[in-house]
């Protein structure tokens, strides 16, 4: 199956598919996974307790007695705006707070027991923008009203976009509207107050964890790693596609050029195969192979403008005698002797070729028959005065025929009769085609 889907696609297919898969499953990743965490180690904090007292109020805090991070408070009346206030320190060795901006939901557990219904958090920032250096007050103070209710069910989760900024922090310092919108990137405290709807009395408080939470990456963050990841793979398979595309021309190329070196040889060696196949090896003439040119070219000159067309057919005369009286090698020579003094009689345009055995043929192009009589009659002359080597006088017969339809079969036929007849009547002759002219006897 593996091996299957890897003739069906490329390795950048398959890196395109796997990267489409892994861009879906990122999508519906539990939000668990990729979640990230901070407790806060409450042993290892500075904390402060105070009240209004320090502003000239009469209410008192007092930590209880063998219980870390539990405190009490006695609100009295007498002062305009009472509280109680529990002040965890933030603030690192490097003079830093916390960067809370990057979570998303911070989870409380305090206990509280008394007749309030709220209890107020702060989370107090500092930023250049409005922080003084040295005046503490200047932190921003990002504030929530947790009830009660909630908090005395156990862990209270609720969003850092609940928060809101303090109003009479905003008018005490004069604070601009775009500045005025809660911001996490430099905590340095965590205050837990007595609420706004506290009314005189004890207040019991006891602080057991604090976190906070939020996603690894944010879903902008998430979806812009997606667009990138995307956009970069895109490129990166056009760029393969383009190397890869330039390595095939090339190669091609180079194939093409190498298929037309080997092809030019190939023509060279194919036309020095066609000469010698259509050669007669004996007698350097054309062979039956060789004469098929030539005829064609004669019969489409016939047919398109009546050219005419004739045929010589030669035999020689009692050449097996040849053979048994002189030696096989003088009839050899005879017969090319016949085909060189032949060749050097006729037209440039005529052709000689060896039929077979001791047959041979004339092809006159745009030869009227009684031109190619006197041709066969100027052959059968040449051939009888010539004396071959020194010892052997030969004759031969012919039969000539015109083409007078478009049946080279029955100019063929015609030709073989006459010299059928040529050879019937004495031999030594040449005798036209029975049915384009009288039998003539011109000779011998
Ligand atoms: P005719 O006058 O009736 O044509 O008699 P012929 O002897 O010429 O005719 P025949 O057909 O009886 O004999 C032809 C001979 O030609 C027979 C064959 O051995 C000989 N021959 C055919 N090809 C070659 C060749 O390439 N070389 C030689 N030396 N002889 C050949
Ligand atoms: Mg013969
Ligand atoms: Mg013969």
């Amino acid at each position: 199956m593996a091996s299957k889907l890897r003739d069906y696609l490329s390795p950048t297919d398959l890196g395109l598919a796997l990267l489409a898969i892994m861009s879906v499953a990122v999508l519906f990743v539990p939000k668990q996974w990729i979640t990230r965490q901070y407790q806060l180690p409450l042993s290892e904090v500075n904390t402060a307790l105070f009240s209004d007292s320090v502003i000239g109020g009469n209410s008192q805090a007092t930590a209880v007695e063998g219980s870390d991070h539990a405190w009490h408070c006695s609100l009295r009346s007498g002062f305009a705006d009472p509280f109680c206030s529990y002040q965890i320190d933030l603030i690192g060795s490097e003079g830093k707070g916390l960067d809370l901006s990057v979570y998303e939901s911070m989870t409380i557990n305090l206990k509280y027991e008394g007749n309030a219904n709220n209890v107020r958090l702060y989370l107090r920032n500092r930023h250049p923008q409005y922080y003084k250096v040295g005046d503490l007050t200047t932190t921003k103070y990002n504030g929530a009203e947790l009830d009660v209710e909630s908090l005395n069910r156990g862990a209270f989760t609720f969003k850092l976009k609940d928060f809101s900024v303090a109003d009479w922090w905003i008018t005490a310092k004069s604070i601009p509207m775009p500045l005025s919108h809660p911001d996490f990137n430099d905590v340095l405290f965590v205050e837990i107050q007595t609420g706004s709807d506290v009314s005189s009395g004890e207040h019991q408080f006891k602080l057991d964890s604090i976190s906070w939470s939020g996603p690894v990456i944010s879903q902008a963050t998430l979806y812009r790693v997606l667009l990138i990841t995307w956009i970069f793979a895109i490129v990166l398979v056009l760029l393969i596609r383009i190397i890869n595309l330039k390595i095939t021309l090339q190669r091609n190329a180079r194939y093409q050029a190498e298929l037309q070196k080997i092809n030019g040889l190939l023509n060279v060696k194919n036309r020095k195969f066609e000469e010698l196949a259509k050669t007669d090896g004996l007698t350097g003439v054309a062979n039956r192979l060789g004469v098929r040119e030539a005829l064609y070219r004669s019969l489409t000159e016939w047919r398109d403008s009546r050219t005419p067309l004739s045929l010589i057919m030669v035999d020689i005369d009692h050449f097996k005698e040849i053979n048994d009286k002189h030696g096989h090698d003088m009839g050899d020579k005879v017969l090319q002797v016949v085909a060189d003094t032949f060749s050097h009689s006729v037209r440039q345009t005529d052709l000689v070729a060896r039929w077979g055995g001791e047959e041979f043929i004339v092809i006159c192009p745009n030869t009227e028959l009684l031109q190619a009589q006197s041709v066969a009659e100027n052959l059968r002359g040449r051939l009888a005065n010539t004396l071959i080597g020194g010892a052997v006088h030969v004759t031969a017969s012919f039969g000539v025929a015109s083409l007078s339809d478009n049946n080279l079969d029955q100019l063929f036929k015609q030709a073989d009769d006459a010299l059928y007849r040529a050879k019937a009547s004495g031999r030594n002759r040449v005798m036209l085609a029975e049915t384009l002219a009288p039998p003539k006897l011109v000779s011998g």
